[in-house]
């Protein structure tokens, strides 16, 4: 490959600032724990961001923390989709704390303010019931098995009722991206990754669909995904036809001249030095790049340009999710790669966010 490898570049926001662990506290749950250290801390102004799947409580939640510490408590309502897009400061001028729900800490990812995440683990499910029905649906023998944080704790438990029903399950560490072992972040999946040579399948544990897609691009493995709650377990998706999608993608940006390089200013998305490297790639060939900024991006916000297909340098789901939403072809930085000719289309290679 000519030139610096993008592989290369692996830091998540500013070079030299401080990992997020030095500025953050962890909870399970709202409680007491949380209330007492932001009391202790004395904050007067603080924070709180909410997922869009957890906005029904938030008043509730500003309103006890309200009491709780005393401080002001402001409200963040653009949708939050990772731990990746803290507040930034002129969402909440003069907050000296957030408090952050439904995700774990981002370890390699530098906090510009004390961060309280509340990762609303919770330990349901019948790990017996979870386990016969795995045995049911007919899984390969040899597992790994990657949960989204909320059911990480059900791991230990599950591991060993699969094991009463001859399952051999392995559980892996992540990279520095992840807080945990087994954990599954819709842009990382080395947990599973680091697996793949010891293992037939993937067992993913939680809801909905966004892990398992991730997932079974990230590995050539089957995915399967089981619901904890409802005890369902879902057949993997069709992982040759979710790639061929991606490699029409790729053939439809070959013509492309005018490319635009999307870098997103979320503190946990911002890969600017490796937006700079692509740009040059595609101007070394005659063609041009225009880097476009943004802090979340709107399809709108791309409409009538005169650009021909873009590389997003943020969050990779924009391209394998978010794609079809876009007049013009959106890939990831790997896929650019690959419509440049430096790297060969297959075997497919998700773009793990480091
Ligand atoms: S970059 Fe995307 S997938 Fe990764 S944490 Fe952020 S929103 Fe989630």
């Amino acid at each position: 490959m000519a030139g610096p490898s993008v592989e290369a570049d692996k830091v998540s926001g500013p070079e030299g600032a401080p990992p997020s662990s030095s500025r953050s506290s962890v909870y399970r749950e709202v409680g007491p724990e949380l209330f007492s250290d932001l009391r202790a801390a004395k904050y007067r102004r603080i924070v709180l961001q909410v997922p869009a799947g957890l906005t029904r409580n938030f008043a509730s939640l500003g309103e006890e923390i309200r009491t709780a510490t005393g401080a002001q408590v402001v409200h963040v309502t653009r949708a939050c989709f990772g731990a990746c897009d803290p507040p930034s400061p002129s969402e909440a001028p003069g907050a000296q704390a957030i408090v952050t729900l439904g995700h774990a800490p981002i370890p390699n990812m530098p906090l510009a303010l004390p961060t309280y995440f509340v990762e609303m683990r919770t330990s349901e499910g019948d790990v017996q019931r979870l386990a016969g029905s795995v045995s049911r649906a007919g899984l390969p023998r040899r597992l790994g098995l990657v949960a989204s944080v909320q059911h990480l704790e059900l791991l230990p438990r599950l591991e060993v009722a699969l094991g009463a029903q001859g399952f051999e399950t392995h559980v892996g560490g992540g990279d520095r991206r992840l807080a945990y072992p087994g954990q599954a972040l819709g842009c990382n999946y080395t947990t599973a990754q680091g697996l793949e040579g010891e293992v037939d399948g993937f067992l993913f544990v939680g809801t909905g669909l966004f892990h398992p897609l991730g997932l079974a691009f990230s590995v050539e493995r089957p995915v399967w995904a089981l619901d904890p709650l409802q005890v369902d377990v879902t057949p993997p998706l069709d992982r040759e036809k979710m790639v061929q999608k991606r490699l029409l993608t790729i053939a439809k940006s070959m013509d492309a001249r005018r490319w635009g390089v999307l870098v997103s200013s979320f503190a946990g998305q911002d890969r600017r030095a490796m937006a700079s490297r692509l740009a040059e790639k595609a101007t070394e060939r005659g063609w041009s790049a225009e880097v476009l900024i943004f802090d979340r991006l709107d399809p709108r916000d791309l409409t009538g340009r005169d650009l021909d297909a873009y590389v997003s340098t943020a969050c990779p789901r924009i391209a394998l999710d978010d794609g079809s939403s876009y007049d013009r072809p959106v890939l990831t930085p790997p896929e650019f790669l690959s419509a440049l000719g430096e790297r060969p289309l297959l075997p497919y290679r998700f773009d793990t966010f480091h």
